[in-house]
């Protein structure tokens, strides 16, 4: 059976005095974890960080990628630049992005291509505004922002992992009833089983507030193979117990 992931997005959080003091308290009170766990750092701690988490079981990631190899791209850092720094994911099509960047769906799925290429597990995140929830078109956002990646990434689709994040939830406390996120999960889990005889190992994180208080019942619907966690990452108390509520 495959492991459950629990990533941390610490977005624009953070400071060398603040990484180091929680990454050492995480570090002091995991215990062996059953999860995979992840952080997904701003990029100019990901050097700090590589050290910080060396000896230990979690693993870096980014919070972006460039969706080109190599060249006159000022400001964007590839692939093979973030495997040089020990990142296994990085996330892809946060909505912060698609919204302030406003990364597309196309854009979205060459950089999930172009991760992959350069050996980095693309985390790509999928959501629905509360304007097209309610507009009842979350199963067709969702599905048309996923449908781009297995387009342009075919057999490689089993190597990714995929986040529903619900923009309406993501740092406004609102989280999704355990029964909204898993019917999401459930369609993304068919659509992906569609596309690769392999997509069974595919993680599908929830992302959302999710908090020590409502971990447990996410994580235990069928479809929900982890959380991506950004507020309550930054605080290594409520992130352990995220991760102790995985069994
Ligand atoms: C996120 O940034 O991916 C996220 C889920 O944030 P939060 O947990 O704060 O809602």
């Amino acid at each position: 059976m495959k492991k459950k992931l629990i990533a941390g997005n610490w977005k624009m959080n953070g400071s060398l005095a603040a990484n180091e003091a929680l990454i050492k308290t995480l570090l002091a009170g995991l215990q062996t974890p059953a999860c995979q766990v992840a952080l997904c750092v701003p990029a100019i701690y990901l050097a700090q960080c590589q050290t910080l988490l060396s000896a230990s079981s979690i693993d870096l990631g980014s919070q972006d990628v460039s969706e080109h190899e190599l060249g006159a791209f000022t400001g964007e850092i590839s692939s093979a630049m973030l495997r040089e720094f020990g990142v296994r994911y990085a996330l892809v099509g946060h909505s912060e992005r698609r919204q302030y960047h406003l990364e597309s769906d196309a854009a979205v799925a060459l950089k999930a291509q172009r991760a992959l290429a350069g050996g980095v597990t693309p985390i790509v995140c999928v959501g629905e505004t509360l304007a097209e929830r309610e507009a009842g078109r979350t199963e067709d956002v969702v599905r048309r922002q996923l449908a781009a990646v297995i387009h342009s990434n075919g057999h490689c689709i089993s190597e990714i992992v995929v986040a529903y994040e619900p923009v309406w939830a993501i740092g406004t406390g609102k989280t999704a009833t355990t029964d909204q996120a898993q019917q999401v999960h459930a369609v993304l889990r068919a659509q992906l089983n569609a596309a690769s005889p392999l997509a069974d190992r595919i993680q599908i994180l929830y992302g959302g507030s999710m908090n020590a208080a409502n971990a447990a019942q996410l994580l235990a619907q069928p479809d929900i193979d982890g959380g991506l966690v950004g507020g309550a990452s930054l605080k290594a108390a409520d992130f352990l117990s995220i991760i102790a509520s995985v069994h």
